[in-house]
């Protein structure tokens, strides 16, 4: 009784429990189930979230188990987002245009991918400001920085600069999208940052600059290039208050810590697994205890 107990508050877990979870390669550090377990316990709902650490030789095996053992729910991480799809019945239009899914719903025997991290930065963004006809500089061309651009362009922003280290992975996918969606992309390395943030609205940081324990980091944009309309959003969260996020307070700009994000794509896998909008500060405060 303790065991389950420790797992799920005081609810005990029966044979009509669902589950749901996580499968990734490694998944020991996730914040997922804190957020998760804290919504099912705040609504009495009777579901239960685990992690499953699924090697890569074992991924097909992992969905199709899940299938037949009735798990109704399951989150995708490193390494398996791209991969995972070719085991899925059905995905997702927008998870189809990002390419990558990190939601998967089972339901009557269908599997459907989806993916939730773009809506889940945008919806971040949308406590501050519209994205609507936004200028936006995103800086990095890797797996965050593809769900996000394709979102922010399903919301109507008026343009998207990408800029990265490595410039032809920016060049890449500036191609990628305008093959796939209609939209107004440019792209370059870090020469070009100064007149782009000096133009922009919004300033979205994908790269793992400045993420613990790299704290000290030097960040990627400094105060004096911003300004004080600018919105930054940093997509690393922990810590909460990035050397990035201090910088923007600096130059009077609004700094959105990427513990929004998490939460927010949180919120909307919740919502594909269960039909019920989680409460977002029961499942902030679940992740609040791990930070
Ligand atoms: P990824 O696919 O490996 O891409 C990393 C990007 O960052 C690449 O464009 C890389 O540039 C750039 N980069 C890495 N180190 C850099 C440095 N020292 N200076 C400049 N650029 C650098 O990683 P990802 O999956 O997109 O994740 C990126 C970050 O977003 C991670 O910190 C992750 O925790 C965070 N994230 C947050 C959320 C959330 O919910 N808040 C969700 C997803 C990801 P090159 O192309 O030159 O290598």
């Amino acid at each position: 009784m303790y065991f389950f107990e420790n797992i799920k508050g005081d609810t005990l877990i029966t044979g009509k429990t669902n589950i749901v979870g996580l499968i990734g390669h490694p998944v020991e550090h996730s914040m997922s189930p804190a957020m998760h377990n804290a919504a099912f316990e705040y609504m009495g709902l009777d579901y239960v979230y685990v992690p499953f650490n699924v090697s890569p030789d074992n991924l097909e095996d992992a969905i199709n188990g899940s299938r037949s053992m009735g798990i109704k729910g399951l989150n995708v991480t490193i390494p398996h987002k791209i991969r995972v799809m070719n085991y899925l019945d059905e995905i997702d239009q927008t998870a189809g245009l990002i390419g990558a899914v990190n939601t998967i719903h089972f339901h009557k025997n269908e599997i459907k991918g989806y993916n939730t991290d773009g809506v889940g930065a945008v919806r971040a963004l949308e406590e501050v400001t519209p994205v609507k006809d936004k200028k936006v500089v995103m800086i990095g061309a890797g797996g965050a920085a593809r769900a996000v651009a394709f979102q922010l362009i399903l919301s109507g922003i008026e343009s998207l600069t990408l800029i990265n280290r490595t410039v032809d992975k920016a060049k890449l996918l500036k191609n990628e999208i305008e093959t796939r969606i209609e939209s107004n992309v440019s792209y370059g390395g870090f020469d070009i940052l100064k007149e782009e943030v000096a133009r922009t609205d919004i300033l979205i940081d994908t790269t793992p600059v400045g993420m613990y324990p790299h704290i000290d980091d030097k960040p990627v944009v400094s105060a004096d290039l911003m300004h004080s309309k600018l919105v930054v959003n940093d997509l690393v969260y922990n810590p909460l208050q990035t050397n990035l996020l201090k910088e923007a307070n600096k130059a009077g700009a609004v700094g959105i810590s990427g513990l929004k994000m998490l939460i927010y794509q949180g919120v909307e896998s919740f919502k594909i697994w269960t039909s019920q909008e989680p409460p977002f500060n029961i499942m902030e405060k679940g992740l609040k205890g791990l930070l």
